[in-house]
């Protein structure tokens, strides 16, 4: 079971922006690694308290969140989970300021020793999605413009940095008097400068170039969430950088019959008087195709009929939902002679008189029935 992420940084769910980026400054600065050298504790900590700033600090992802919990961002390589600690220091910027940014590109990797590399910045688009797509999953091919190297683009080791990318110097900030390093701006932290490049290239022999993109969406993807694509944003600049992530917005377009509530449909069914009382079979659209579905006789106006498992699968992988289909009888809006004079001789009849027997639930028994 996954934390609470407004336990982690010790807030209320109803804690405004300002005191949510409050408590993890606190946090971040209490678990520091610089201040916590050695100390794998105080590190996962500082990593819980990110990854709990970084969906709480997004109104999308805090509304997501309030709504699903932490299942709106696990399974299928939904972003939000396993930041590292690249992901971490690159949204730094936005809580100390530039000391602790990630330089002009999308950030660093390997902090605390190690080679630094580079990382492209990430792209995003919007992905539109049919009920269908969604139910069944889909493999998307998206044109995407991505920046990359230009085909000729030949690089040379930065003699400001010599190649470490940034540059290191003593500075007093909030955590103390402590030796930091800033993004070199000679070669903006790539280490490396141009040596040649095509004609059409740009300063940093980048080119953008449309590349096609398959995109595998995972059965039950839900509106407003975003897969991410590694690898597949901008490439960095250098000849040693890692390409950035391309992040794909999920938008359902709504569909023409079925209406969508969580993992299940609903479908409205208009049958005419007779059909209620003699009984029938109609056709019915579902996310798998139109399937035919029985008509009792004597069916009431407002019965729910439940087709289990016609519904959207859980993209948790538990499960899948119910088909709901709500009966209408379909009163006549206008009559003509004959028909007015057989109403009227049903009129009293016995048969004719309404006598609800148990079985015939009432509106909010149904409802109740519905999410058992
Ligand atoms: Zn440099």
């Amino acid at each position: 079971m996954k934390e609470d992420f407004y336990d982690i940084l010790g807030v209320s769910k109803n804690a405004s922006a300002s005191e949510i980026k409050k408590a993890y400054r606190k946090k971040a600065i209490e678990y520091h690694p610089d201040k916590n050298p050695g100390d794998a504790k105080a590190e996962e900590m500082f990593k819980k308290a990110a990854e709990a700033y970084e969906v709480l600090s997004d109104p999308d992802k805090k509304a997501r969140y309030d709504q699903f919990g932490h299942q709106a961002f696990e399974g299928g390589g939904f972003g939000g989970g396993g930041m590292n600690m690249e992901d971490i220091f690159s949204q730094f910027g936005d809580i100390f300021g530039s000391a602790f940014g990630g330089g002009g590109f999308g950030g660093f990797s390997g902090f605390g020793g190690g080679q630094r590399r580079v990382k492209g910045s990430n792209l995003r688009i919007r992905v539109k999605l049919t009920l269908e797509e969604i139910a069944n999953g889909v493999d998307k091919k998206i044109k995407v413009k991505r920046k990359k190297v230009a085909q000729g683009t030949t690089y040379k080791t930065c003699g400001t940095c010599n190649g470490q990318g940034q540059v290191t110097r003593i500075q007093n900030t909030i955590l103390g008097r402590m030796q930091t390093a800033s993004t070199c701006s000679t070669c903006g932290g790539t280490g490396q400068v141009i040596d040649k490049k095509p004609a059409n290239a740009d300063a940093h022999g980048m080119l953008l170039t449309e590349e096609t993109v398959s995109i595998k969406i995972p059965a039950g993807v839900v509106d407003g969430m975003q897969l991410k694509v590694s690898g597949k944003g901008n490439e960095a600049p250098g000849g040693n950088g890692i390409a950035g992530d391309l992040l794909v917005a999920i938008e359902e377009v709504p569909h023409q019959t079925l209406q969508r509530e969580g993992d299940n449909l609903h479908y409205d069914l208009y049958i005419s008087f007779s059909d209620a009382a003699l009984g029938t079979s109609k056709e019915i659209d579902t996310v798998t195709g139109k399937v035919r579905i029985k008509i009792e006789p004597g069916t009431q106006s407002g019965k729910i009929l439940r087709l289990r498992k016609k519904g959207v699968p859980s993209v948790n992988g538990y499960g899948t939902g119910d088909l709901l289909v709500h009966v209408n009888v379909w009163t006549p809006k206008s009559l003509s002679k004959e028909q007015k004079e057989f109403f009227e001789s049903m009129r009293s009849d016995d048969h004719f008189q309404p006598n609800p027997e148990k079985e015939d639930k009432s509106f909010f028994e149904k409802v109740k029935d519905m999410f058992s």
